[in-house]
């Protein structure tokens, strides 16, 4: 099959490789029918996580399911599904705790911007749609395998309530999602920090009620002119750098929690600020499929459109343009269309 591989930094291919095959009878094979790259895929493509030459990358993708394993029963051949980044059984100690992401027996989409892919757990991971998907609801559908449920999870780790002021730290596409999440769960404001204005003009319509377009100490002092010197009641960090954490911790309020669901590279959380405040931390690698039967309906009654989140769309062969595109923030994010 073709698929998307990375061979060194700034480094990437559409090009030729083995097919994925099943490993164990809980395992499917899904055909690729669309396709995205993620703000986490940069870590990789700018080589600050290790590369080891002709990997494929790619772990958000919808499918067709090509082959299943003996064991699999919730899916037959020729199901359409939308494949949750992060693989589970749905059934074992930590799933049934709520972190599939932690699942002692999961795995992860490893080939998701190529033809095919191996899901691991096919039954506890894999969620079905009744035939093939609405043109028009794909690209919500897509936003659905990570950044849409990874938002979510940011609000549900930071206790966002009705009535609270939240403050989402990231303008990417997790950080947006984060914005229509507070929204839907009711939140009153809704503070976007970004200072692109494309993006803000995303967050507004997610529902963010005020933007920030400052960073660092003027941006704090933004967050504590708008909450009277207060700070805000959850805040959202979408980002994960040392910075974006800092930012967090100065802008939350005495007794709040933030939720964290940016892949940490490079973070130290300021411990003695969390004990005078009281101030913690929840959240992590988002739970995707614990999420994803809420989500899945909010999207099917037209409620939520995270779909929005895609500003360009390009045929899988043009990846390197994709992720490109993406590095240099000409894209929010990219979907990558099948060829042949
Ligand atoms: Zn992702
Ligand atoms: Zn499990």
């Amino acid at each position: 099959m073709r698929a998307t591989t990375l061979h060194a930094p700034f480094d990437i291919r559409y090009t030729e490789v083995p097919d994925p095959e099943m490993t164990a009878p809980t395992d499917a094979i899904v055909k690729v029918t669309a396709a995205c790259v993620c703000g986490s895929d940069l870590w990789n493509y700018r080589g600050e996580n290790q590369i080891n030459p002709g990997m494929t990358i790619g772990h958000e993708c919808l499918g067709e399911v090509v082959a299943v394993g003996a064991a699999v029963k919730n899916v037959a051949i020729g199901d359409h599904v939308v494949v949750p980044f992060c693989h589970c059984d749905n059934t074992c100690p930590d799933c049934q705790a709520g972190v599939q992401s932690a699942c002692r027996h999961g795995g992860f989409t490893l080939s998701g911007q190529g033809e095919l892919s191996r899901v691991a757990q096919a039954d506890g991971s894999l969620v079905k749609l009744d035939g093939v998907p609405d043109p028009a609801l794909v690209p919500s559908l897509l936003a659905l395998t990570d950044v849409m449920p990874t938002g979510w999870h940011a609000a549900v780790s930071a206790g966002v309530r009705p009535g609270s002021t939240v403050v989402v730290i990231g303008d990417g596409a997790v950080g947006l999602c984060g914005v229509l999440a507070a929204s839907v769960m009711g939140a009153e404001r809704v503070v976007a920090m970004s200072r692109h204005e494309s993006r803000q003009r995303l967050a507004t319509a997610f529902g963010a009620t005020h933007i920030i377009a400052e960073r660092g100490e003027d941006g704090i002092a933004a967050v504590q002119e708008l909450t009277a010197g207060i700070g805000a009641d959850a805040v959202l960090e979408c980002v994960g750098t040392g910075q974006s954490m800092e930012t967090a911790f100065q802008i939350a309020r005495a007794g709040s929690t933030v939720g964290f669901v940016g892949a940490p590279h490079g973070v130290e959380l300021p411990v003695r600020r969390m004990f005078v405040k009281n101030i913690g931390l929840a959240g992590g690698m988002a739970p995707v499929r614990r999420y994803l039967p809420e989500l899945l309906d909010l999207v099917l009654e037209g409620r939520i459109d995270p779909g929005k989140v895609f500003d360009l769309t390009l045929p899988m062969d043009q990846v390197a343009d994709a992720y490109a595109a993406m590095d240099e923030r000409r894209a929010i994010k990219v979907a990558l269309t099948p060829v042949g």
